[in-house]
């Protein structure tokens, strides 16, 4: 049956659904390495701080601020910290404005800039879905370029190509890309600081944590760029949803005017300038986190069943040779107990804890055995 009200776009989505809905097993046996998070929790001592805090500090009955002033000046520290000490470069408030994870904040920017029929969006597939999802829910067409099949590095001619012909009103980048992993080249830096002004682009640094590149030190140059950051990965608050963007104040105060008025909750507000204030300790897993991700690169390289590509993240991409094989082997692995992505071809594995790491690693090891 189909409810003659609803808008024809539709039809072409599903809801989203998470990944523990199918399996099986039960959830403490599932490792979970299939949505990019941080695997550890908050060390006991900080969670009990929290805890504390909402108990005295946050009034149930009252709204939370609605301006997110203390978190945007905390973000602003954060940012400019990361920054070259080069008071050009270094952002305030105003540069700042706060979403329910980044998804929001993609929302708000198509809102801002696209309408059914009015303005495209631009992405290089394979590539994170969020944007074209988000985008055919709001009946604005989304134009794909491919990428070069041996870096995943965006094939310049065809974006450029796709520039000058289509109105195409945003750009969405990820630096470093999900799922395949790899960071922005210097070529294809160079490339986006030509984009003319009249499109928008969207830097989306999710996994800014972990490879330490920046653009926000050239937002004072570039009017039309909007750096998207979350607190749901290196950060560890996955479950609170809170995300931000980065960009020119006018772009700011557009995006503010969409988003509801408390967008952020008081818990999510609290957790997040928590985080913001330990960020030393936090921060500090960081690296131990990497080291786990280059000996799992390494130990995947010794199947030679098996390509993958180097990453700039904390998970990694690959495909089985041949690459009819890689859903069964995704298919396998979730089976087992290791919830992995498949997804563009190829499988997304997040970086675990060393123990999940090691039942992830010895049940592709086994896997690619009997196939053989
Ligand atoms: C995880 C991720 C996000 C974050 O989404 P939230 O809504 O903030 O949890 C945004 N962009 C990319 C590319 C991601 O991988």
């Amino acid at each position: 049956m189909t409810l003659a009200f609803l808008r024809p776009e539709l039809n072409q989505l599903q809801a989203y659904s998470s990944h523990t809905a199918s399996n099986p097993l039960p959830p403490e046996e599932l490792d979970i390495l299939d949505t990019n998070e941080f695997p550890l929790d908050f060390p006991p001592e900080l969670k009990q701080k929290f805890v504390d805090y909402l108990f005295n500090a946050i009034p149930a009955n009252r709204y939370p601020d609605g301006s997110h002033e203390s978190l945007k000046q905390a973000i602003t520290s954060y940012v400019n910290e990361t920054l070259a000490q080069d008071s050009q470069a270094l952002i305030t408030p105003d540069n700042i404005t706060l979403g329910c994870g980044s998804d929001e904040l993609i929302r708000s920017i198509l809102l801002a800039t696209c309408g059914p029929g009015q303005g495209k969006i631009l992405v290089a597939d394979p590539t994170f879905s969020m944007y074209g999802i988000l985008a055919t829910g709001l009946g604005v067409e989304t134009v794909k370029i491919p990428r070069h099949l041996d870096t995943f590095a965006i094939n310049i001619n065809a974006a450029q190509q796709a520039l000058e012909t289509q109105p195409i009103n945003v750009v969405f980048l990820v630096h470093p890309n999900s799922p395949t992993g790899n960071a922005l080249t210097p070529a294809e830096l160079a490339w986006v600081r030509t984009i003319p002004e009249q499109t928008l682009v969207v830097i989306d640094e999710a996994y800014f944590e972990f490879n330490g590149e920046t653009l926000a030190g050239e937002l004072s140059a570039h009017r039309n760029w909007l750096i998207l950051r979350t607190f749901s990965k290196a950060f560890r608050l996955a479950a609170f949803r809170v995300g931000y963007g980065i960009g020119h104040p006018q772009l700011i105060e557009a995006l503010e005017k969409l988003r509801l008025p408390y967008n952020i909750t008081a818990p999510s507000l609290a957790a997040a300038q928590l985080v913001l204030a330990e960020r030393e300790t936090l921060l500090g897993e960081v690296p131990g986190l990497l080291a786990q991700r280059d000996q799992v690169f390494t130990a995947l390289g010794q199947h030679s069943q098996l390509t993958l590509w180097a990453s700039n993240a904390n998970f990694i991409f690959f495909q089985t040779k041949p690459t009819e094989l890689t859903q069964d082997l995704a298919q396998h692995l979730r089976q087992a107990g290791s919830l992995v992505r498949y997804t563009c071809g190829g499988i997304r594995l997040t970086i675990g804890t060393s123990a999940e790491n090691q039942r992830v690693l010895s049940r592709i090891g086994a896997w690619c055995q009997q196939c053989v």
